[in-house]
């Protein structure tokens, strides 16, 4: 390996399965306090911890490459198997499981390293004259598998393309108040470069830690605010990209009604139409006042009516996540009788208190029970973490930590996945009873376990994005596992929630992008002379098809 990959690497190796770095795995006491709370309080694993196949067992399993690059660009290349095997699976529970079983059923032939734009068009012209196909890599957090090298026929191999060079911060607009970003930057390092000016990008995924803005852009990710500006689509000011037939810019403004938007084309492309190198992105002062809230509604319908009011009332609070009993439960910030509502406003420019005011005004008139309100006035940040227990608080941290947890589910025999959508109010209440119903039968026909009580499995819903027409609804399974069938339980509880997801009218995902996973369903969402032009634009500017084969399109 080179001292290049080492160093965007940040110098520390990544878990070879599963969430974040090797050295922050769970140990066994970890571990065996994650088995022992799953037994007390969900009544599910069977107490027993597996191991995970050690990365040594994984590397002597590795195809050897079937690829040699260029002497010119022999530098930029990597075909060390523990490089390749890592960035060849995303971080799906499909992923983790395979990760977890030393399972690495597609593996890339190189990892190539770019550190300019003018080594990432060569290397693209070498993948197209050589019949290779060209996988654009942030972070390697996708959940639909769009950094695994599945490819269908007609390739020689494959090149994991890393971004992780472009990963600086290169230009300040202070007076438009925008930034111009490396597209291989992840979250944390953004938001360190943007600090000392005193700005966020306020984008706050919950892969954050790990996921990249070219990443962010290429599957239109959505950040844990609740609503206005929390999708990456609507902070992009301008966009560049490297395609197999030259760049890809578009101009930097503010607004524009010239025709269909390249921005919009690029944004959501998943790496089939272009490698994003770097974009303009609408910068803001961080935020000085905050306020929080938990409020108790009987149940989740009830929770959503007030939500709406709401989502419709033009006071857009931050945070707006409605937690049904379960979830509430499930993280810790509830008792499991009633549903809970997080709710936060945030300003850097205006105390918060009147907003949050009228929020609970609007949502005692829907039957809520407001908790006490942390973090008020201009100190807010450090008084909320400085009180810690409120519900608030319980809930961000079971947010942060549950792909750490994810893992450690695995070991102890449980099944856990996620999968979300977004609908219109109107349509709403029968649409999730429709869709959790189906998740209810086929978790049960797949996982088995008793309808209810201790060791049943748990579908639990909230909302993680709300609009004035509708909610972006997010579903949670837990589940017993059948330890080594894990992969074709949650193929086949998918496949009947994509069903009565596309069936009811919703989208395949409201941010998890389409990847390849998702592209059955996907392919019945979308109107058929988009799909024809789309296609159309893909050949335009990938003549060779070498771009990411299968995501978004067949092959
Ligand atoms: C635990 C967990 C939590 C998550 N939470 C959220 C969430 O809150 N919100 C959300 O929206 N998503 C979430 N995701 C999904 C995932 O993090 C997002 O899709 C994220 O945007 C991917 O960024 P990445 O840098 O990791 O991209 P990667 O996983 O590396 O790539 C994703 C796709 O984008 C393409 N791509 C990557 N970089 C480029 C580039 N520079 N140019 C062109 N194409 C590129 C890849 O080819 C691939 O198709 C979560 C995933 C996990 C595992």
């Amino acid at each position: 390996m080179t001292a290049a990959f080492s160093e965007a690497g940040g110098g520390r190796a990544r878990k070879h399965w599963g969430w974040g770095y090797a050295d922050l795995q769970p140990d066994r006491a970890g571990l065996e306090a994650i088995a022992a709370a799953l037994g007390e309080r969900l009544g599910l694993g069977d107490g027993r911890i597996e191991q995970p196949v050690g990365l040594e067992h994984v590397l002597a399993t590795v195809p050897r490459t079937r690829l040699r690059p260029p002497n010119s660009l022999a530098d930029l290349f990597s075909d060390d198997p523990a490089e390749r095997a890592t960035r060849s699976l995303g971080k799906a529970y499909r992923d983790v499981v395979r990760g977890f079983r030393g399972r690495f059923d597609h593996v890339s032939d190189l990892v190539a390293l770019p550190g300019s734009e003018q080594e990432l068009a060569e290397i693209l012209e070498w993948c197209g004259d050589s019949g290779v196909a060209a996988i654009p890599y942030g972070g390697g957090t996708s959940v639909v598998g769009g950094v695994e090298p599945r490819l269908g026929r007609g390739y020689r191999g494959a090149v994991t393309i890393d971004m992780a060079r472009f990963n600086r911060l290169w230009d300040l607009d202070l007076r438009s108040r925008s930034a111009r970003l490396g597209a291989g930057i992840r979250g944390p390092d953004l938001e360190a470069q943007l600090r000392p000016h005193g700005l966020t990008l306020r984008h706050f995924p919950q892969s954050f830690e790990y996921s990249t803005l070219g990443g962010w852009i290429a599957t239109r990710a959505g950040g844990h605010f609740a609503t206005l500006r929390t999708h990456i689509d609507d902070l992009v000011e301008s966009v560049r990209a490297i395609t197999p037939i030259g760049e890809w810019e578009s101009r930097r403004l503010p607004g524009s009604g010239a025709g269909p938007s390249p921005d919009r084309m690029l944004i959501g492309s998943e790496g089939i139409l272009g490698v994003i190198t770097e974009a303009w992105v609408r910068v803001r002062p961080r935020p000085t006042h905050k306020v929080s809230c938990g409020v108790q509604f009987d149940d989740f319908s009830a929770g959503a009516e007030a939500v709406r009011a709401l989502a419709q009332s033009d006071l857009n609070p931050a945070n707006c996540r409605l937690l049904d009993p379960l979830e509430a439960a499930t993280s810790g910030a509830g008792s499991g009788r009633t549903a809970l509502l997080v709710l936060g406003f945030e300003s850097a420019f205006a105390p918060v208190e009147e907003p949050m005011r009228l929020a609970l005004e609007c949502v005692r008139e829907h039957g809520g029970r407001p908790g006490d309100q942390v973090g008020t006035g201009e100190r807010g940040a450090e008084a909320a973490t400085a009180r810690g227990e409120d519900v608030v608080d319980s809930w961000r941290s079971a947010f942060l930590g549950a792909p750490y947890l994810r893992d450690g589910l695995v070991a102890c025999g449980v099944l856990s996945e996620t999968f979300e959508t977004a609908i219109t109010w109107d349509r709403f209440a029968e649409f999730h009873g429709r869709v959790i119903e189906a998740a209810r039968r086929a978790v049960a026909e797949v996982c088995g376990g008793p309808a209810e009580g201790p060791g049943s499995p748990r579908i639990s819903a909230r909302f993680t994005h709300v609009y004035p027409d509708g909610p972006a609804p997010y579903y949670t399974i837990l589940a017993p596992a059948r330890r080594g069938g894990e992969i074709e339980q949650w193929d086949e509880i998918k496949a009947a929630v994509s069903e009565a997801v596309i069936a009811g009218g919703g989208t395949i995902t409201h941010h998890h992008a389409v990847g390849r996973d998702h592209r059955p369903w996907y392919d019945r969402q979308r109107p058929e002379p988009f799909a024809v032009a789309l296609g159309a634009a893909k050949r335009a500017v990938d003549p060779a098809a070498i771009l990411n084969p299968g995501v978004l399109i067949a092959p």
